[in-house]
């Protein structure tokens, strides 16, 4: 193990020189706990922070640990436990340029998603305003606040941010709970295995509704499904809140009517309260927040970079962060500053990336599954309605997702004439339009077919 300890404290100490502010974000939270020629293990805080440091800057520091030790490992991930108080880096690497921390942080929230670092812009404006109430304003109207949008396009900071805001304010660290619908779920089914069925009850409802001023519930859409007893145990936690006037943030990739098999008295629910959406930014924005962050990662970018990246990124704050990073990367390794061309290069890569993983056969095979059928059902001629269906839906997400001709998608669907293929667009356009439920379905497939 000394020689993977030794590797990675360089690796450490290079990104804190080459980037001391990106390095003090993550730096603190992060352990190698095991290694071996093919695989490391870190020890990090939360599921959360796996797929930021994954994102943001696994791939940096990944880079750094080959070109040190001459091997391309994997990296696995453990969760440290819930108590873990944040762990230096093994040593203090030499050089580091840490900023000592003078605000009261909560250790469960992530520290780089605050309100400062929050770019408002059309898209967000009324949902940053709304999350700046419910965390400050103590007659606050807003309550529940649900807030939706697409991936990526910064729910999960805002309600970071709320909670980083309540805490600083007035709240205590148990006060604040922040969590997963996932992890809710996870947790209520632990808290009632018949061991421990009375104690862990008692724990959880401690945690949920005893001790919790401000309940900021992540990705709600996940709770679906899971009818019965979370559900019903998510309703009394909700009611048990609201009515002792404590506050409940909400966020879902979706309007709550959309979500298939959410229980009807939570929809209505989530309604009672403040409903607000997050849309994907604009051009002015999309520049606006990279420079931001190029100014938060200490990273320069030119103007005509920035420009182009905008102009380039459309879909998610996410992948605008990726983009810039790819290009910092691309201009550390070369040592100089990326030119025009070669940003150009990288964005179409980046694109092109993105646009490999979804196919026509591949929506086939997700929609197939998702509705019981087979895959060469949908290329099929049969007619009955478990056939029918699933082969509309397969055709307009070629459509939509896919940009596919009518007569391009008729032949992936064993021959059929760009008529048919029209039709059954429209079939499906008409009945999003109208059936909330029937959109939950789409949204559902939709999800799995971003997450391939
Ligand atoms: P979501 O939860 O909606 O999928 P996240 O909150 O995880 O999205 O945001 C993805 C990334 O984009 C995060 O790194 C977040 O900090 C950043 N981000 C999103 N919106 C903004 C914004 N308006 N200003 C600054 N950063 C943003
Ligand atoms: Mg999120």
């Amino acid at each position: 193990m000394d020689e993977p300890i030794r590797t990675w404290n360089e690796a450490l100490a290079r990104f804190s020189r080459e980037r001391p502010q990106q390095f003090k974000i993550w730096s603190g939270q992060v352990r190698l706990l095991r290694a071996d020629d093919a695989v490391w293990i870190l020890g990090v805080p939360s599921k959360f922070f796996i797929e930021w440091f994954s994102d943001n800057y696994l791939p940096l520091l990944a880079a750094d640990l080959e070109k040190l030790s001459g091997k391309t490992p994997a990296f696995k991930f453990e969760l440290l436990p819930e108590d873990n108080t944040p762990v230096p880096a093994l040593t203090p690497p030499a050089g580091a340029a840490l900023v000592p921390e003078t605000r009261r942080r909560h250790p469960r929230l992530n520290e780089s998603y605050s309100f400062d670092r929050f770019v408002v812009g059309d898209s967000n404006r009324l949902a940053h305003s709304a999350a700046i109430s419910i965390a400050s304003d103590p007659d606050c109207r807003y309550n529940p606040l649900y807030i939706h949008g697409g991936t990526g396009l910064g729910k999960t900071h805002l309600l970071h941010a709320i909670g980083h805001h309540f805490f600083e304010s007035r709240g205590t660290e148990r006060s604040i709970v922040y969590v997963t619908s996932e992890d809710f779920l996870n947790q209520y089914v632990s808290a009632t295995r018949p061991q421990d069925k009375q104690s862990g009850m008692k724990e959880f409802r401690e945690r949920y509704r005893r001790n919790c001023d401000i309940l900021l519930v992540d990705d709600i859409q996940f709770i679906s499904g899971n009818k019965d007893a979370t559900q019903e145990e998510f309703f009394h936690t909700f009611n048990d809140l609201y009515e002792t006037g404590k506050r409940l943030v909400i966020t879902s990739d979706r309007f709550p009517k959309e979500i298939h098999g959410l229980e009807d008295r939570l929809v209505s629910r989530f309604q009672g309260g403040l409903i607000v959406q997050i849309k994907e930014p604009d051009l002015p924005t999309r520049k606006d927040i990279l420079r931001h962050k190029a100014k938060e990662s200490a990273i320069y970018v030119p103007d005509e970079i920035v420009d182009l990246i905008a102009e380039n990124v459309e879909s998610n704050v996410r992948e605008l962060e990726g983009a810039l990073h790819h290009i910092d990367a691309l201009a550390n390794l070369t040592k100089t500053t990326v030119d025009l061309d070669t940003a150009r290069e990288a964005i179409r890569t980046i694109r092109s990336k993105k646009e490999r993983i979804l196919t026509a056969e591949e929506i086939i095979r997700v929609v197939s599954l998702f509705f019981n059928v087979r895959p060469q059902d949908l290329k099929s001629h049969r007619r009955h309605k478990l056939v029918t269906e699933p082969r509309q839906v397969a055709m307009y997400l070629c459509r939509k997702h896919l940009k596919m001709s009518f007569p391009d998608i008729g032949s992936h669907f064993g021959g059929k004439d760009h008529s048919t293929v029209i039709s059954s667009v429209r079939k499906v356009e008409t009945r999003l339009a109208k059936e909330a439920k029937f959109a939950g379905t789409i949204g559902d497939i939709e999800t799995r077919l971003m997450s391939l």
